[in-house]
Parts: C-alpha cells; structure tokens; sequence
C-alpha cells in the first residue's frame, strides 16, 4: 500500500505542516491511513496525525470526515463531550501524493486492546459501567445535539485516556516530564527562539508517551513494557474515534454500515436506519467488554449465509423477531418466508441474555439480571423503541455498585500504565 495513491511513508523525526509536528512513532493504521504520534512544537504537546492514503477516494473521504470532526469542534468548545478532538488539518506532499492529514489529540489504547489484555475473561462490571457513560455520554452529544449517526461503534474504535492535567503531573499523566521549557537566552549565535525549537524538537524525537493498558499481575513481563507503570485508581475515560464513516441521520448514504458483528437488524434487513443502529452497536460493545466475547460472531454455513446466521443468532438469545419486522426489509424474502420463518434455519436453540450470562459466563444471578435488564431493551427489533443515549444515561445499572467478582472475572482489572520507549 506504501505506492502512488497509498499510504505515505513516515520516519521518525519527519516534520509536518512546515515543521509544527514531528512525527515520533506509529500509533496503528486503518484501511484508509496511518496514525502517528507527533510532538505539536506550537502547543508543547502530544498529538495524533492522521496521514491519509493519497488517491482521490481516500481525499474524499478525509474531507467528510474534516467536516464531521469539525462540528464535533465546533459544537463542543470545552472539550468534554467524549467525543475525540480535531485540532488542525493540512495537506501534505510526498512521492506518493497529497495526503490530507489530520491532527487529533493523543488518546490511549482502544477498548478492543483492554479486552485483549484481559486475556478475553472480560473486564469487572464496575469499570464496564464508568466506560458505557463515557460512550453514552458521547453518543448523546452525537445524536441529540449533532444529529450524526457513527454507524462504525465498536471496542476498536472507542480509545481510552487519562484525565490528569499532563501540565501538572506528567508522570501520572502518562507523559513524560522531558518537555520542560528550556533555559535561554545565553547562548551564542541564532536566535533564543531558535535554540528552543532545536532543543524542543531533539527532545521530542526521544521521549515518546502513550496511555496503555496491561494487567497488572504480570509486574512489568509479558507484552507490557519494562518501564511501564502501574496507574490503578485512576479514573479512566474513553473517548469515541474514527468518523471515517459517521452520517448526518437525514441525510444516510450508504446502504450497508456497520462492522458485521456489531450490525443492527435493520441494516441487516435493509429497512432503513436511524441513530438506534449506535445504540445497537452500543450494547454489543458493552456485552463485549464485560464477557470478553463477541456478542453476536455469525458465519456463513452449508446452505446458508452469514446474513441468516446472523438473524438467527440474533432471535435465539433475544426471541423471536415480530412478523411485521421481519418481513418489512428489502432483503427480507432472502430470509425470511411469509409466515416470518427463516427460510434454511429452521430450528433455533433459545438461549436468553440472563441465563447465558449466568451459564456460561458465570455472572451471579443478580448481576446477570441487572445487566440483562440494562442491555435488552437496546437490542430491541424495532429501532424506534430501543432507548435513545440520553434515556439510557438515565437507567439505574450505570449507578449500581457490585461487590461480589465472578469467577470469569477475578483476573480482570483496568490498569493504565505508562510507557516511556527511548527511540
Ligand atoms: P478504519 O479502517 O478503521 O476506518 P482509519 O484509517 O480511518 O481506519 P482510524 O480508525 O481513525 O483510521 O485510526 C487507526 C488507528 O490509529 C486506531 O485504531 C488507533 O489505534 C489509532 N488512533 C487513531 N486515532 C488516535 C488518537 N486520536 N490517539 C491515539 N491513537 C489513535
Ligand atoms: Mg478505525
Ligand atoms: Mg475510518
């Protein structure tokens, strides 16, 4: 991909937008662009920079998701919405094209990474909880105040940091504390403002900060880092990423949406959409985090698709989906008969949302209920009866406290710790 109309190619210590940002190191990627983590020599501060492939399509899409980033700004002058923050953008010319970059602030590791660091045992319902408001709180601003749908939510794309003010406690922060202004004004030849700059982009190619996360049992070994260290009591948030694809709710243009497993029925169906498909893709996520496992991972098998299996997954732990619902969606005759029958899966194994929580993944009874009553109505057929963000900000289980760990879940701890890589 790194070739005219790709990815651009970026080493360490490269400058952007006429030497504001230096590039220090790789933060992931995506099918449309890379992600490094760049010093802001203006702000002094860690950020984000999106590089986007090159070639038209990928411009295209860069400058929707500018403009959707930028009333998520605009809209949100304090910053606290949960929403992740569009700084500056620019272009930038290199042997394989333009690319539209993107300056985002730094945020940690994705809720998709936790969930691996927890070895897939799911994380403890009290941290589950304080990220579903974080989300919630996010897709409220998104929905009720914006009128944008994400259409993309899932662990992958919601990135956790830290609330600590790095200005004030860059340790805890999780920054390095190298950045402290240098003396000047005493040395010979250039400028003072120069020799700050010099001395400020050599000590921003060396010191590299990232929240991560890592379980606290393995001291410092396995894929933590050696220098990595323990932050636990620290109030963890999230932020949603990843606009790539997000739509104004009047105005959808794509037909299919969402990631597989976290697709709503009506996308599935063809029914058209609104903002509950978030809301669906919202307790799948919550599901995820809290068991370890994918709420709903279809496959396509001998005489069937993965769309059917994925209807059938859907009914076997939420119930039978109404007549009208299932026979209401341009691709229902693929699916569905008359009667409102899958048509080559014909028998379903009922295994409800409390009972599996319970069964499989050893929830006690009372946990099991409470977040089955929390998650149900979200994973209601019919879009408009699922509850919106703002109501369901309002639901009791996001202020319940359990004491009692499960089995499942003894292992599971949120640990953001602090890496302080030498390049
Ligand atoms: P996709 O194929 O998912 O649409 P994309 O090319 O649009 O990918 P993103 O999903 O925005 O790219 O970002 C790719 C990865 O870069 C993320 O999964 C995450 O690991 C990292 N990343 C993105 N934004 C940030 C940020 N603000 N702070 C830290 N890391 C980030
Ligand atoms: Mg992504
Ligand atoms: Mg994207």
């Amino acid at each position: 991909s790194y070739r005219k109309g790709g990815y651009h190619a970026v080493r360490i210590g490269d400058p952007f937008a006429g030497g504001r940002y230096i590039a220090q190191r790789k933060l992931g990627w995506g099918q449309f662009s890379t992600v490094w983590l760049a010093y802001d020599t203006q702000s002094s501060k860690y950020v984000a920079l999106k590089i986007q492939k090159s070639a038209q399509q990928f411009a295209q899409a860069a400058l929707h998701e500018i403009e959707v980033l930028s009333s998520i700004a605009d809209g949100d002058p304090s910053n606290s919405k949960c929403v992740v923050r569009l700084i500056d953008h620019f272009k930038h010319t290199g042997p394989n094209g333009q690319h539209l970059c993107m300056v985002l602030e730094f945020l940690g590791d994705s809720l998709l990474r936790l969930i691996r660091f927890n070895r897939y045992k799911g994380i403890e319902l009290n941290k589950v909880r304080e990220i579903c408001k974080c989300i919630l709180m996010g897709l409220d601003y998104l929905h009720r105040e914006l009128g944008i749908i994400h259409t993309d939510l899932k662990p992958e794309n919601i990135l956790l940091f830290s609330t600590i003010d790095p200005t004030k406690d860059p340790i805890r922060s999780g920054l390095t504390p190298t950045l402290e202004r240098p003396e000047g004004g005493t040395l010979n030849g250039g400028s003072t403002m120069n020799i700050i700059e010099k001395k400020l982009k050599r000590r921003a190619r060396r010191a590299v900060a990232n929240i991560s996360v890592r379980r606290a049992s393995m001291g410092g070994g396995g894929e933590a880092p050696k220098s990595a260290r323990c932050l636990d009591g620290i109030d963890v948030r999230c932020k949603v990423v990843d606009f790539g694809n997000a739509c104004w709710a009047d105005k959808p243009f794509a037909e299919e949406i969402q990631t597989r497993q976290y697709r709503a029925p009506e996308v599935v169906l063809r029914s058209g959409y609104s903002c509950s498909v978030d809301m669906w893709s919202f307790a799948c996520t919550a599901f995820e985090l809290a068991t370890g496992d994918m709420m709903f991972a279809p496959k396509s098998g001998q005489g069937f698709s993965d769309d059917e299996d994925h209807l059938a997954l859907m009914m076997e732990l939420l119930g039978k989906m109404p007549r009208k619902i299932a026979i209401g969606g341009a691709r229902s005759k693929d699916y569905f008969d008359r009667h409102g029958d899958l048509k080559r899966i014909r028998r379903l194994k009922f295994w409800p949302l409390d009972r599996l929580l319970v069964e499989k993944y050893k929830f006690s009874e009372s946990d099991a209920r409470e977040f089955a009553e929390f998650l149900c109505p979200l994973l209601d057929f019919s879009p408009e009866k699922r509850p919106t963000a703002q109501q369901c900000l309002q639901h009791p289980w996001l202020n319940l406290r359990s004491s009692g760990q499960n089995e499942m879940q003894g292992q599971s701890n949120v640990d953001v710790g602090m890496r302080n890589l030498q390049i």
